[in-house]
């Protein structure tokens, strides 16, 4: 009897994932983005160092006398248009191109890059996370991401920490552990005193946490106390999504983090399903700001409870 129960859940479970699987592109759909519409914005941070943002994940620029380095790279449509704006600033083609891990929306553009030579640069598991199907848990939507070809993948890997001196500086590569995803990397421009965090930090609501991929709560928070030691108080901190941050936005994150992690893991203590756990408002004081906590709530349970 119990075998049967077990079969029965299986195949709902499977049918349930293939009527809400999407692409990214049916995904992007659904949200209503057109790139066409899109326009690219840029922040100068200093002369060298800029935010490109439009959609998808913030773009960090170095543009200098050696040439282009860009962390992330949003959608393939985008790509034209981050171009135009690089070139804008001085810059030509990237040399190279760091991907903070291997979501789409910060990876869409590497066919493009590797298709006029740029090298792209990743931890070791994000490249291999690339070169194969993979199926990114959103709880709203589950997105169905497609290998990479040969000229998107990255061509250089590292595990722990890996060094740039371009542009001037010293660009550390960091790597703490699973986080946001198993493959997280903070990008850390010593010279110019500016780390990009890609979607360990997020500044436009609650942090996604691939779950189902690896990634978990305490992770994301190992991670972020990690880049705070590596970094100064007045470092400037660019998220993988939302407005330019500070120091001390990145402190507050994690005490908020720590704090709502405690929570769950105490009603998980005490037998709470998920359910209850929504219910019980472990964001209350952060909601007003922060927008809708289910899909944290959710991907923070489903990372406490394994
Ligand atoms: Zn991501």
């Amino acid at each position: 009897m119990k075998k049967f129960v077990i079969f029965i859940g299986a195949i709902s479970c499977i049918s349930v994932r293939a009527q809400n699987l999407m692409t990214p592109d049916e995904l992007n759909a659904s949200r209503g983005i057109n790139f066409d519409a899109v326009e690219i914005r840029v922040e100068s941070i200093s002369s060298d160092l800029h935010v490109l943002f439009g959609v998808g994940g913030n773009v960090l620029a170095s543009i200098g006398s050696q040439g282009v380095l860009i962390v992330d790279d949003q959608f393939a449509p985008l790509v034209p248009k981050i171009r135009s704006s690089i070139s804008a600033l001085g810059g030509g083609e990237a040399d190279f191109v760091i991907n903070t891990h291997w979501h789409f929306d910060h990876t869409g553009g590497n066919p493009l890059m590797g298709a006029v030579g740029s090298w792209m640069v990743s931890h070791i598991n994000s490249r291999q996370m690339m070169t194969e199907t993979q199926v990114v848990n959103l709880v709203t939507a589950l997105v169905e991401q497609s290998p990479y070809m040969d000229q998107a993948l990255p061509v250089i890997t590292y595990e722990d920490q890996m060094q740039f001196y371009f542009n001037g500086e010293t660009i550390d590569l960091m790597h703490f552990g699973p986080a946001h995803t198993t493959g997280d990397t903070a990008v850390i421009f010593r010279g110019s005193n500016v780390v990009h965090m890609g979607d360990v930090f997020n500044r436009s609501g609650y942090p996604f946490i691939d779950a189902d991929n690896g990634g978990g709560i305490d992770g994301v928070i190992l991670f972020c106390e990690s880049v705070l030691q590596q970094i100064e108080t007045n470092t400037i901190v660019v998220p993988g999504h939302g407005p330019i941050g500070t120091y001390t936005d990145l402190a507050d994150y994690v005490a908020m983090l720590r704090e709502i992690r405690e929570r769950i893991a105490i009603l998980i203590a005490g037998g709470a399903t998920l359910q209850e756990v929504i219910s019980a408002r472990p964001t209350a004081e952060w909601d007003e700001v922060m927008g809708d906590p289910q899909r944290l709530l959710d991907r923070a349970y489903a990372s406490l409870r394994e």
